[in-house]
């Protein structure tokens, strides 16, 4: 076992497994919950670094899989890691490439079950594709130059030691949802003979101050993920991390993370835990009140740069599209009250379309930045109230339409 943990938590909610905190890191502190936008290239798609620090996130999360295809980890490391390379000082996480190796080979339905169906590597039939899954590891053709390639749980832990990420991720079988329960069981004991090559190699060859998160699998069954979280948190990783298939639908995702997060409540209760993939707001009002105390998700980045923008609206999924055509003489802002630039300047959800369909990159730009303030306010009022006490009612005022940075100061102290 770790001797301390890394999460110094400060607050939790009496009504449910929430709870607030700062996750400590080589490259400092993680207010919790916390999201984690996404630089999957090395980069937050469109921005700079200040920019996303100014939004108020204290760590991204670099893919694994892309920087070692491209453009390879050894580049990397020779610009002094990825904080250097990419101009970013605070915290980075890793992913460790087992859902992008795997999302190859099992298809495209985790990506379905998941919402994530951008970038080349979620279209494995037009792109890259798995050779061989085997004990050792993945042989697979990059999606780059169809070359041949391998990557197991040594490789993973070697690329994000030269990346020298805060935080690493082991290497895992991301299962797909339409496998059976026969085959998520033995691939849910492979991942953990993963875990434990990883954290040899770690403990061998792995940078001192660089954080390691176990992941656990299991998919859709309450035994799996019951077992396979008691066996992550009886190693020695410093946080563990929840992914995998989680379901078919929004309630069984709950229901899912729910059965892992009250393992670790009684095994892991102050190591910190990090649900893989999931960034809808429903789902992060959610995961927050199971436990979670951080997210990634492409989910805000993506939308802005085709074009939807994150408004509060639950009836609409929180989410209006701007490329439709009845924005096209639309002269109100996305939202009156949002803080971001596109907002507070007062430009107009038809001048935004129309930027969106002329394929500019400041529209691009501008959505993106309005969606990851939007999630923004919406963890900084969570995190707000889970230490103020009053998270049932920010989260019911949340789920009933406030808007983020408003809920937290309205009728939350009643
Ligand atoms: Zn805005």
């Amino acid at each position: 076992m770790p001797p301390m943990s890394a999460l110094r938590i400060e607050a939790r909610d009496p009504a449910s497994r929430a709870r607030a905190g700062v996750l400590h890191t080589a490259h400092g502190p993680v207010r919790t919950p916390a999201f984690v936008p996404l630089a999957t290239k090395a980069t937050v798609k469109g921005l700079l670094p200040a920019e996303v620090a100014e939004l108020g996130f204290d760590i991204v999360l670099g893919n694994t899989f892309h920087l070692f295809l491209d453009p390879g980890e050894e580049l990397i490391a020779g610009f002094g890691g990825l904080h250097r390379f990419m101009g970013w000082d605070r915290p980075i996480v890793t992913d460790s490439g087992g859902f992008q190796v795997f999302s190859m080979g099992h298809g495209t339905v985790a990506d379905e079950v998941k919402g994530r169906t951008s970038g080349p590597a979620h279209h494995p039939e037009r792109t890259g594709r798995v050779l061989a899954i085997e004990e050792a590891g993945v042989r697979f053709r990059s999606y780059l130059d169809g070359s041949e390639r391998f990557m197991g749980p040594e490789t993973s832990m070697a690329v994000q030691a030269a990346l020298h990420s805060d935080l690493a991720l082991v290497f895992d079988e991301c299962t797909p949802f339409h496998v059976d329960r026969d085959y998520t069981a033995r691939s849910t004991e492979r991942t953990h003979r993963w875990l434990r090559r990883c954290l040899d190699w770690h403990g061998a060859h792995g940078p001192r101050d660089q954080l390691v998160y176990g992941i656990v699998q299991g998919g859709v069954h309450e035994d799996l993920r019951v077992a396979s979280a008691e066996h992550v948190a009886a190693a020695a990783v410093d946080g563990i991390a929840i992914g995998g298939s989680l379901g078919a639908d929004k309630p069984q995702m709950h229901e899912v993370v729910g059965w892992t997060t009250a393992v670790l409540d009684r095994v892991a209760l102050d190591r910190p835990r990090h649900l893989l993939g999931i960034g809808d707001v429903d789902d992060l009002i959610r995961g927050v009140e199971l436990g979670i105390d951080s997210f990634d998700c492409a989910m805000p980045t993506r939308l802005g740069r085709h074009g939807v923008a994150l408004v509060p609206e639950p009836e609409r999924r929180w989410r209006v599209d701007l490329t439709a055509g009845r924005f096209k003489h639309a002269d109100e802002p996305i939202f009156d009250g949002c803080p971001c630039p596109a907002c507070a300047a007062g430009l107009s959800r038809g001048y935004l379309r129309y930027l969106v369909h002329a394929r500019e990159l400041t529209g691009m730009r501008l959505l993106t930045i309005h969606n990851l303030a939007f999630v923004a306010r919406l963890m900084a009022d969570l995190r707000a109230a889970v230490l103020a006490g009053t998270l049932p009612a920010t989260a019911g005022a949340l789920r009933a339409g406030a808007a983020p940075g408003a809920a937290a100061a309205a009728p939350a102290a009643a």
